[in-house]
């Protein structure tokens, strides 16, 4: 747990070409001031195996290379750069980012000279940070500044970043949760769990293999969370055909799964997500935790689109939560707008 301090650079001037990028452990997404989202793909790439040492060819990155995720031909490696949050494979992040720089680039205004504003996990550590400043300069940035995620995320939920009265962000990305009191311009205080939609999704595997002896690849586990998945039990109860292997004979098998068998499976990983909220608000300072008690708590990251996530904090805190609108593009709306918000600033 880390008390940051205001986000003074938040007031640093920028142009009008700047992009903001938001690398993140399942989605990367690219935004600029007159486009809006000019990138939104999966963090994934795809590299052809080189028969010279140090040599890497790019066979595919973002929804291509998702496809190829778990279907991988032995002559191809499929790679995932971001892990929790942070860069984990730098030369893949570095391939990665080149190609999906490139891709937005087709867009008409998106400037040579561009200054990139890229959102960082609140507890990322240095060399974390200049892995990710270095993968943006390699990409084509002619500067990089680093923007707080809970923060760029509040301002894209469009809460009131500015004011006194504090609120909290919970994003649920791909690998983390990420936990953020912002008032006056910064993160106050933040916390984070190495939970999240990917750990629901191994989830969903364990379970279903523990109840009914089939095992299923990842992206179907993913597909079945997303389709009937639900934080908590109740009606309608919504049921889906899903197939995977037997592990009696090896076989395929298909199953009839049900958002209870999901709940059942999410039970344990959503514990750690509340536990890592609840001790934000033990650590919080006592008017802060007054605010949000009154306003309330904001979800955002596709994590905060599984069924009745919203209704499972609310009853597990107390505190009324709602989801964001377009949870998955919140940060990188937020930290595009608040580079326009430094631009306004800079003409005082
Ligand atoms: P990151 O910031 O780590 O890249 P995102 O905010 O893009 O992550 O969220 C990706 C995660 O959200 C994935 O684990 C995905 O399965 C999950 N997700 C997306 N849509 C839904 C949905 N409708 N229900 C539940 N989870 C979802
Ligand atoms: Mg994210």
């Amino acid at each position: 747990m880390a008390r940051a301090k205001p986000h003074s650079s938040f007031l640093k001037r920028l142009s009008r070409h700047d992009v903001a990028v938001d690398l993140g452990t399942a989605n990367t997404l690219i935004f600029t001031a007159d486009e809006g989202i000019v990138l939104n793909q999966p963090s994934v790439v795809c590299f052809e195996r080189s028969t010279k040492p140090g040599e890497a060819t790019v066979a595919a990155v973002g929804r291509e290379a998702r496809a190829l995720l778990g279907r991988t031909p032995t002559n191809l490696e499929t790679i995932r750069p971001l892990s929790h949050g942070v860069i984990a494979d730098f030369p893949a992040a570095e391939h990665m980012m080149r190609r999906f720089v490139a891709m937005a680039r087709t867009q008409p205004r998106f400037g040579r000279r561009a200054s990139f504003t890229v959102c960082v996990p609140a507890l990322a550590n240095h060399v974390e940070r200049r892995a990710i400043r270095e993968t943006a300069l390699a990409a084509g940035a002619a500067r990089v500044s680093l923007i707080d995620e809970s923060f760029a995320s509040a301002v894209g939920a469009g809460l009131p970043v500015s004011s006194a009265t504090g609120s909290m962000v919970v994003d649920i990305g791909g690998g983390t949760t990420e936990v953020g009191v912002i008032a006056l311009g910064g993160v106050t205080c933040s916390g984070s769990v190495r939970v999240g939609g990917d750990e629901f999704d191994r989830a969903i595997v364990n379970h279903v293999r523990a109840l009914y002896g089939v095992v299923l690849g990842d992206q179907t586990a993913e597909h079945v969370k997303k389709t009937i998945g639900s934080a908590l039990h109740g009606e309608p109860v919504e049921i889906m055909r899903a197939t995977g292997r037997s592990v009696e004979d090896g076989l395929p098998r298909t199953i009839e799964l049900s958002s209870e068998d999901i709940a059942d499976a999410l039970a344990a990983p959503l514990r750690q997500v509340i536990d890592v909220v609840r001790h934000v608000f033990e650590t919080a300072p006592p008017e802060l935790v007054t605010d949000i008690a009154n306003t309330g708590i904001v979800l955002t990251g596709g994590g905060a689109l599984l069924g009745r996530l919203d209704q499972c904090l609310a009853a597990e805190l107390g505190v009324a939560v709602r989801v964001a609108d377009e949870p998955l593009t919140c940060a990188v709306r937020g930290a595009g707008a608040a580079a326009a918000y430094r631009d306004a600033h800079a003409f005082e």
